[in-house]
């Protein structure tokens, strides 16, 4: 295991290659800290780093779409074990680490890593701590720790200095303007073209659904002028950028923030399922009605 500490400030997309490179080449290290004072955010960062840890895809890590990334946003992956303060305002007692024991040692149930993820972890009071660092002495075999804690100076120096340390910082914003996006996906097939040209009334038709939930039909009409392929290729996209943009990345729309107060992971992954459904059964040449699939695809930012 690597005990080296490497404190320093990074946008977290720079982050996030950098682990993902590591962990191509398996030199990743066993117990990584993140030190930042907005702990919502960087639990999101935590999730998002033990799914590239447990996705299935073998190129593209967090893929987003696999059952390991899906079950880990639904706080339901048999392979990671999250510890956090019962309250607020509580500590983490040691049998919370102590409940690790058995665990840890288990080969993974889904696919070859396990995840440990420690929220707060400054809260640990000093039996925990110690509970932890003759885990972290010892690593079992292919299990991660993540830490992740708003200050350092309570936590024990010893578990400090067996854990990898990144400070996460302000996320520089990197936002790349209507414009822009249409000049990046500037596409050669005409039906593609078409829905390109067409985005900001698209941007405007999702607005209107997502945030007001009403228009379903009328915007479903409108839209089965689009050769469907082209239009759940876009709307693929879209998704994906939302999703990202929920759990902290860089929103590459500006367009696309207002939508985001009003949407939750698990309706996003719901909405890729059916478009990767659609897209199927149109490469399989199965006969869809355009129109009832694009309404029931709207429907589905209903929040349940
Ligand atoms: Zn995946």
């Amino acid at each position: 295991m690597q005990n080296y500490k490497n404190t320093f400030s990074q946008a977290n997309y720079e982050l996030q290659s950098h682990f993902s490179t590591n962990l191509m080449r398996n030199t990743l290290s066993h117990a990584l800290l993140f030190q930042g004072l907005d702990p919502e955010k960087n639990n999101q960062f935590l999730l998002y780093l033990s799914a590239m840890l447990l996705c299935h895809d073998a190129q593209n890590k967090p893929c987003l779409n696999c059952q390991s990334c899906q079950l880990v946003f639904l706080n339901g992956h048999p392979d990671l074990t999250v510890i956090k303060p019962e309250k607020k305002t509580s500590g983490i007692k040691i049998e919370s680490i102590r409940d690790l024991n058995e665990p840890v040692y288990r080969s993974p149930q889904l696919g070859c890593h396990r995840v440990v993820m420690i929220q707060c972890a400054e809260k640990m009071n000093v039996a925990a701590s110690n509970a932890l660092l003759k885990l972290l002495e010892e690593p079992p075999d292919n299990v991660y720790f993540l830490l992740q804690a708003a200050q350092l100076s309570t936590m024990l120096p010893t578990v400090l200095s067996r854990c990898q340390i990144w400070r996460i910082g302000d996320e520089s914003a990197n936002y790349l303007e209507l414009n822009d996006f249409i000049g990046a996906m500037r596409s050669d097939d005409p039906d593609l073209a078409k829905v390109i040209d067409n985005l900001p009334a698209l941007f405007a038709d999702l607005e209107l659904v997502v945030k007001q939930n009403k228009q379903q039909c009328a915007v479903a009409a409108k839209w089965v002028d689009y050769d469907l392929y082209a239009l759940a290729t876009i709307l693929y996209w879209i998704n994906a950028a939302l999703i990202k943009s929920l759990l902290g990345q860089p929103n590459p729309v500006s367009q696309l923030t207002p939508l985001l107060p009003h949407l939750t992971l698990p309706i996003l992954f719901n909405q890729i399922d059916k478009l990767n459904t659609i897209m199927r059964r149109l490469n399989q040449s199965i006969a869809i009605n355009a129109l009832l699939t694009i309404e029931d695809f709207l429907l589905g930012y209903q929040v349940v």
